[in-house]
């Protein structure tokens, strides 16, 4: 005779009740959650930024956004080579929480509020939207990193930060494949590593030849290998080569 069992346990190999696992760390505040960082914030000079940081932390950590990061990681970016034509694109496609967590970085300044607004303790209220962010994903840190320290390098050449400034520090984010011309927003990268040099960049040997005059702000032809580039969809790219004059930075659109 077959023994009759609930339906539930048919399949499922019910055993017992399971009492000790915690909840899923989720729908919590971030910020109010961690009292180190509100007395660093405090201590640094940027207790005027306690509201945001408190509603930003709300922000990071609801259950959607902790999806997102684990989203992103799980549905890993494509490189796509060509066109359905056959055109030549180079188009790295990344999956939509990963964009998502992009606008919501640079909607909330990350990548840009000390030099967009700067003020006493501007920079650590950054950090710690910062550090409460990459906790919901880290990978992305890395374009927003970058793009918010392009601003001190493009400060020394002053017309390249005229024209390039304004759209690093727009808040909006655009991932669209088009020239930065086209663009009102855009993103920074670094080809800075090569695969004879990390630490020591100076022993690069990717060559900067002009094009036309020498010297800053003049153009230049690159030629070498670059290795790590890990945001390749960003606009522009600081990228480091050799000159007569030893190594220096250039700015590359994509
Ligand atoms: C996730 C990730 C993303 C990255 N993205 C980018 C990117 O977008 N663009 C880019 O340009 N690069 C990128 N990099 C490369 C990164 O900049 C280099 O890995 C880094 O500079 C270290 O270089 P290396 O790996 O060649 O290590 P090495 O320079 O070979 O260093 C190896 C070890 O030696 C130590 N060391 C090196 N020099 C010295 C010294 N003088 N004295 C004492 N100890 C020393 C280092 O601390 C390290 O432990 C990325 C790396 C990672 C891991």
């Amino acid at each position: 005779m077959t023994q009759q069992y609930p339906k539930a346990d048919q399949f499922m190999a019910n055993t017992h009740e399971v009492e000790n696992q915690p909840q899923p760390l989720e729908n919590y505040n971030l910020y109010l959650a961690d009292t180190a960082l509100q007395s660093a914030v405090e201590r640094e000079g940027a207790s005027w930024a306690f509201s945001d940081l408190i509603a930003f932390g709300e922000l990071a950590g609801q259950r959607e956004s902790i999806e997102r990061g684990f989203q992103a990681n799980k549905y890993q970016p494509e490189l796509r080579t060509h066109d359905r034509y056959g055109h030549r694109i180079d188009q790295v496609d990344f999956h939509p929480s990963y964009h998502q967590l992009m606008t919501t970085a640079i909607e909330h300044g990350l990548h840009a509020s000390p030099w967009s607004d700067p003020k006493p303790g501007a920079h650590v209220a950054r950090a710690a939207k910062y550090y409460l962010h990459t906790q919901v994903e880290a990978a992305h840190g890395c374009p927003i990193t970058m793009t918010f320290a392009a601003i001190p390098a493009l400060r020394h050449q002053p017309n390249l930060l005229r024209e390039w400034a304004p759209k690093i520090m727009a808040r909006t984010y655009d991932p669209s494949n088009r020239p930065h011309t086209e663009k009102s927003a855009v993103t920074i990268g670094m080809a800075m590593t090569e695969k004879q040099g990390g630490s020591d960049v100076r022993r690069n040997t990717t060559r900067a030849y002009p094009i036309g005059q020498t010297g800053p702000g003049e153009a230049y032809e690159l030629v070498g290998h670059k290795w790590f580039v890990s945001a390749p969809m960003c606009d522009a790219f600081l990228v480091l080569a050799q000159t007569d004059n030893g190594l220096s930075c250039f700015l590359v659109p994509r």
